[in-house]
């Protein structure tokens, strides 16, 4: 069973998460640490925890959620994956970062890009890939089944959904993907977003003002 870790970090309170299991290996998901503070609190609960990472993703690869991507990566030898439409994305973070005078190292290792359908596993647990462009080019969400919750990424909010006026956003795109794509998994499926509190699927069906 997957235990599920969330720490806010950034200047824009994105949500970090930490996907463990009885292997004591994790899955780190958009790292967005940004000051020594914040990388010693992911790296602290990582230790505290005995844990080893085993893989590093991004659910799209917009600033507040790459920040942390190359610190990860180089401590613990990981190689992020992404879905290919959201290399442009991270080529630009550098460039975005200076324009909000946040600057910072990027990633520049290999990438391993994932599609829809892929599994992610871990021991006995996964992740399914769900792909639902929109509010990025590329942003995909992890899906596990079992469990009945979904790292969503800044598709689907509690009672609001992704912007869609950065480079590669398509506000059509991200209504017709959560509707097709989210909004057919079970009502119960808790859904964990890139910012703000967890949700599910039933309750946004039901109350989202963006999606009646
Ligand atoms: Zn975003
Ligand atoms: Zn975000």
């Amino acid at each position: 069973m997957f235990l599920i870790k969330v720490l806010t970090f950034n200047a824009v309170q994105e949500n970090t998460y930490v996907l463990y299991n009885k292997t004591h290996e994790c899955i780190i998901i958009d790292p967005g640490c940004y000051s020594e503070e914040e990388k010693y609190a992911l790296q602290s609960f990582i230790n505290d925890n005995g844990l080893r990472p085993a893989m590093l993703l991004n659910t799209h690869c917009h600033l507040d959620h790459v920040f942390g991507n190359k610190f990860i990566a180089e401590s613990y030898r990981l190689t992020l994956k992404i879905h290919k439409n959201e290399e442009a994305v991270l080529q630009m973070a550098p460039a975005s970062g200076l324009m909000f005078n946040l600057p910072f190292d990027n990633y520049a290792g290999e990438l391993i890009f994932l599609k829809e359908g892929d599994v992610i596993s871990l021991g006995e647990d996964s992740l399914r890939v769900i792909e639902a462009p929109g509010h990025s080019p590329g942003s995909i969400c992890f899906y596990c089944e079992k469990q009945e919750f979904i790292i969503g990424g800044d598709v689907l909010f509690y009672q609001s959904i992704g912007r869609t006026d950065l480079p590669g956003g398509s506000h059509e795109s991200l209504i017709k993907n959560i509707k097709e794509k989210l909004f057919v998994l079970p009502q119960d499926v808790k859904v964990y977003p890139g910012h703000g509190p967890a949700t599910t699927i039933g309750d946004e069906i039901k109350y989202n003002p963006y999606l009646v």
